[in-house]
């Protein structure tokens, strides 16, 4: 990083209209106007200001008031037409604009912790105390945007240095106490930009680390710093960190870092890749697939109760369970069967969601294999039989288990070519409701 505040004096102005899209610029200018006419200071905050200074694109826009954020919020709402919504526990506001541009307006605070891992309590402050709340100093830079400061790096606790230095330092010693999340969050930003965590900082998360802080933390809490550090760029080495730290004992005592695990994330790796060139346009769980990957040598109960500790939500529960149960096998038929029959593949992977075909690719290190899954994605699963419940009802055969039998078998056949046509695909089925 460029040494900014020797080169700008401190002010960002000219770097923030630089580095933002101008639409964004110019709604912090406005936004610095609407501040002013309410004489309240107002602060461009949190990771958008150490991105904006690292070169990094961040586009989430965290505005902080001092005084009344919340009428602050609800004023610029007002102004633009935007959608608004308060959460006035908490004193934040998601203001939506009528293009669709979001940010967060929050009334700097400062925290209390009842006890270890609680929600904080929070009361309306300063500035000062806003950014001393926060995980580390590299967070704790603000941006002025009222009219006569517009631009102001407000750097209370040598954020801007450690940005230079490459440091992640917590701004006080109960940091990681206060909020065992920030174990998770250190090894986010280190492995994200290549940064040191500086010795104090590490022995502090060290000691967290080997607590039982982490097992106090909600299920969703837990979650969220988890899945975040699995959709980083290279989760391999998150993975590596957490395990390094001892943490994945968090998630399961059973769960250890070993070299088969270390091949498995790196064949995994690939096979994201490969997966992404080909199927662009389908939408993956790309945290999921790296999730469901370390948890490949546990078992599917052992699982379960991961998946339980973490209170994933349905539809990701459902994944894990379903690759649990069917990649195994599906992987054990495609290897023994080198040249099986469409349906047959069709069969042995349709109960699996895309992230465990990612994974089955991985295991399995085979061209071959590669090729079945492929061919299942772009036709298989594309192929249905023509006629329907509906159809066969009209054919005049009872309805009944047997349509199920009929259908399937109808599917089995499209997919191996026995039938070609409706013609086809109708006098099959009058066999079949014959036997
Ligand atoms: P990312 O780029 O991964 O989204 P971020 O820094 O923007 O990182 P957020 O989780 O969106 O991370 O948080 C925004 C800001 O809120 C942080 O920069 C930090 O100042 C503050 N913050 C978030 N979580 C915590 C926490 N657990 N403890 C203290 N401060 C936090």
């Amino acid at each position: 990083m460029k040494p900014v505040a020797s080169q700008d004096h401190r002010n960002l102005r000219t770097l923030v209209s630089r580095r933002l899209p101008s639409k964004i610029f110019n709604r912090l200018r406005e936004i610095g106007a609407l501040a002013d006419a309410m004489d309240a200071p107002a602060y461009l905050v949190g990771g958008l200001v150490r991105d904006l200074l690292l070169g990094h694109t961040n586009l989430d826009v965290d505005i902080a008031v001092e005084g009344d954020g919340m009428t602050f919020a609800r004023r610029l709402a007002d102004r633009y037409g935007a959608g608004l919504k308060i959460f006035e526990k908490f004193a934040t506001a998601l203001v939506v604009f009528p293009d669709g541009f979001k940010l967060d307006v929050a009334t700097t605070r400062c925290e209390s912790y009842a006890h270890p891992t609680a929600l904080p309590t929070v009361k309306p402050s300063s500035i000062k105390d806003d950014l001393y709340r926060r995980d580390f100093t590299i967070n704790a830079l603000a941006i002025r945007l009222n009219v006569n400061r517009f631009g102001e790096l407000v750097d209370l606790y040598g954020g801007l240095r450690d940005l230079e230095h490459k440091v992640i330092r917590v701004l006080h010693a109960r940091s990681f106490v206060d909020d065992p999340t920030r174990v998770f969050r250190a090894i986010r930003f280190e492995q994200r930009f290549g940064f040191r965590i500086e010795k104090h900082t590490l022995t502090l998360l060290k000691e967290a680390a080997a607590s039982d802080l982490v097992h106090r933390l909600s299920g969703p809490r837990l979650r969220n710093e988890v899945m975040r550090l699995l959709s980083e760029q290279a989760p391999i080495r998150t993975i590596r960190r957490m395990a390094e730290f001892d943490l994945l004992r968090f998630l399961h005592t059973g769960l250890a870092w070993t070299a088969r695990l270390a091949g498995l994330l790196s064949d995994l790796g690939k096979s994201l890749a490969w997966w992404t060139k080909q199927y662009p346009r389908r939408s993956l769980d790309r945290a999921l697939v790296y999730f469901i990957g370390l948890m490949d040598e546990l078992s599917a109960s052992a699982t379960g109760a991961v998946v339980k500790r973490l209170a994933m939500p349905g539809k990701e529960t459902r994944k894990v369970q379903l690759v649990k149960k069917h990649l195994e096998p599906a992987l054990r038929f495609l290897v023994r069967h080198r040249s099986p029959r469409p349906s047959e593949t069709y069969r042995a992977l349709a109960d699996l969601p895309d992230e465990g075909l990612v994974l089955l690719v991985a295991k399995a290190r085979s061209k071959d294999i590669v090729r079945l899954v492929s061919a299942h994605v772009t036709t298989q699963q594309q192929v249905r039989p023509s006629l329907n419940g509906v159809d066969l009802k009209a054919m005049g055969l009872k309805p009944g288990p047997i349509y199920k039998k009929i259908l399937d078998r109808l599917l089995e056949a499209r997919l191996n070519g026995e039938v070609k046509t409706k013609a086809d695909e109708r006098e099959l089925a009058k066999k079949l409701a014959k036997v």
